[in-house]
């Protein structure tokens, strides 16, 4: 059997080289093509990629893979009509964003943004004794508990943090010793040194953090947020960050993507910005390869798809 014919879409090598994905994907049953641009879909049976293109929908798929955990930016709807089925790429970054987070709340703890900051004009300034703190005995709290969020808990519990989360379904999980859900949200960051977004955007979840939920954070507490910008109300954010309401931020998403040059946010001290990058690894080709391979043997047996959103 000659099985599928695969193109890769040009948006893939914003992530990785495409060449990396077609080696990894050789001696899977299934012709790898490059694609020109979003139109040059003649004779593939799915595509692979990182940005949707509406020229998907007129094309004669039956199956496209984001190269994303988030799937926000595709029509759900009209692919389901298109009778296109879409698979995400879950499962792949919970040790980079993972370590990316622990990151984030080591700079915050030992101030290692601000001795960096202070490099340029070579100031040797010794932090005051109450600015400086360790992780341990402090508690984090991780809105949704997918790959991600675990990927944050379990290393949260590694450095001696209390771990509390959040998650539709109170199934206890390992890492995490205090579960709330999302009506409890409020109540979940109240106690909180560290509030980290792990949730996917959606209706239900798009500006889940706003005024309400910052102001009933401790004003000692700093916000992570790696899903997706409209997860948080960014204006709300920029004022509470500005007022003092709360200590800082690390933000990985935006509402807007790149974060525009007039945005106050590149001015705050205390705030990390970070390129959306909090999922980048040298393996992400070969992990999402291994999840393209996983589903091109299903299609083959006539299963259904691992990561299916449509
Ligand atoms: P996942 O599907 O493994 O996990 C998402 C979890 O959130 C699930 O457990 C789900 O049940 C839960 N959830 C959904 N709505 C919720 C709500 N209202 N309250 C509480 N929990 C809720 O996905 P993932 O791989 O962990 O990725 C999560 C999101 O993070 C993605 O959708 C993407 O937008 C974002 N992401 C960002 C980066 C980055 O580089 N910054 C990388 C990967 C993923």
């Amino acid at each position: 059997e000659d099985g599928l014919v695969l193109g890769i879409h040009p948006s893939v090598s914003e992530l990785f080289p495409p060449s990396k994905l077609r080696e990894e994907l050789g001696d899977a049953p299934v012709v790898v093509e490059g694609m020109d641009g979003d139109a040059d879909t003649d004779g593939l049976d799915g595509v692979v990629t990182f940005t949707y293109s509406e020229a998907f929908l007129d094309a004669d798929l039956q199956w496209i893979h984001c190269v994303l955990a988030g799937v926000d930016a595709f029509p759900l709807d009209d692919l389901e009509r298109a009778g296109i089925r879409l698979t995400n790429s879950s499962g792949v970054h919970g040790d980079a964003v993972g370590d990316t987070v622990l990151g984030y709340l080591l700079q915050f703890a030992r101030r290692l943004h601000v001795y960096r900051d202070n490099e340029p004009e070579r100031t040797w300034r010794y932090p005051d004794w109450h600015e400086t703190f360790t992780l341990s005995g402090e508690t984090v709290c991780v809105v949704g508990l997918g790959t991600l969020g675990q990927g944050v808990t379990s290393r949260a519990q590694g450095v001696g943090m209390d771990v509390a989360g959040v998650r539709r379904t109170p199934t206890p999980i390992p890492s995490v010793d205090d579960l709330y859900t999302p009506d409890a949200l409020t109540e979940a960051v109240a106690d909180a040194r560290f509030v980290v977004l792990t949730v996917p955007l959606s209706e239900r979840t798009r500006d889940l953090v706003g005024a309400d939920e910052l102001a009933a954070m401790r004003d000692d507490a700093y916000l992570v947020n790696v899903a997706r910008g409209g997860v948080v109300d960014q204006d709300a954010l920029v004022d509470a960050l500005e007022a003092g309401e709360i200590a800082g931020a690390a933000l990985d998403v935006f509402e807007e993507e790149p974060l525009p040059d007039d945005s106050p946010l590149w001015e705050l001290e205390n705030v990390i910005v970070t390129p959306h990058a909090a999922g980048a690894t040298r393996d992400y080709a070969g992990r999402v390869a291994a999840l393209i391979r996983e589903n091109l043997t299903r299609i083959r047996d006539g299963d259904s798809l691992a990561n299916q959103v449509v």
